[in-house]
């Protein structure tokens, strides 16, 4: 069974893709960002304590996130047998912390799927966003402090996980399906997912993911950061 670290700039597609490998996996799907606004909604103690750092677009601090979150991915990887985190870790001492966690409880993650665009193709998107949903830190100010932040506290768990051997990084600057093809290829080459996997099914509660996999013959556009090391 998968079990899944999406680690990408905001913009870069990891909600979308993550719903997707939910579909093709059957692994639980975890949205740091999602469960933090549903604390936030609630309107508790804790979510007042998150909404001063998300609106600013700061990082919640990792108490908090391992307080919150730490319980719903124990539980969902209980009951499914893995896991697709969407959004968590994205610090060092995150990542540490998740790995020691892992295995205490032979929960270890083995792929860390990176995704990548051009910065004006993020803000762009990230804005259209803003247009359709109204997400209260999709401003362009908070979009660019969003990007410094990933780039100063999550891009070293890129090459902390590439020396792990288990990092795909993927360009999302192409159609959804030709990313998902490449992402199904490294997955079953590592014996992660089964040759025969189901491609899509239609998931009418969240649609934007769910782009059926198209033509398997396109050009490998590919970056493979780590061939399968087995
Ligand atoms: P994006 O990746 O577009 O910033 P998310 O929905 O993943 O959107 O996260 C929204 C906000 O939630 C982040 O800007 C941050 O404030 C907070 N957040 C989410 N995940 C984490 C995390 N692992 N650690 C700290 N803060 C987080």
């Amino acid at each position: 069974m998968v079990r899944v670290i999406m680690l990408s700039p905001p913009g870069a597609g990891k909600g979308t893709h993550s719903r997707w490998l939910r579909l093709q996996t059957g692994a639980a799907h975890i949205s740091s960002g999602d469960v933090l606004r549903a604390e936030v909604a609630r309107g508790s103690d804790l979510g007042r304590q998150v909404a001063a750092y998300t609106e600013r677009g700061d990082l919640v601090p990792d108490e908090l996130i391992f307080r919150i979150l730490a319980p719903a991915v124990v539980a969902a990887a209980r009951d499914t047998g893995g896991y697709v985190l969407d959004g968590f870790p994205r610090t060092m001492p995150q990542a540490l912390r998740a790995a020691q966690f892992g295995a205490d409880l032979a929960l270890t993650s083995n792929a860390v799927i990176y995704l990548t665009a051009p910065e004006e193709e993020l803000v762009s998107r990230l804005l259209d966003r803003a247009r359709r949903e109204g997400r209260s830190d999709d401003t362009l100010g908070v979009i660019r402090h969003r990007l410094a932040v990933f780039a100063r506290e999550t891009t070293p768990l890129i090459d902390y996980y590439r020396g792990r051997g288990i990092l795909l990084e993927l360009s999302t600057d192409r159609p959804e399906a030709d990313v998902q093809a490449d992402l199904l290829d490294w997955l079953q080459a590592r014996g992660l997912m089964p040759p025969a996997a189901r491609r899509s099914e239609p998931d009418h509660a969240e649609p934007a993911g769910d782009t059926p996999v198209g033509n398997r013959d396109r050009p490998a556009t590919t970056s493979l950061s780590n061939k399968p090391s087995t």
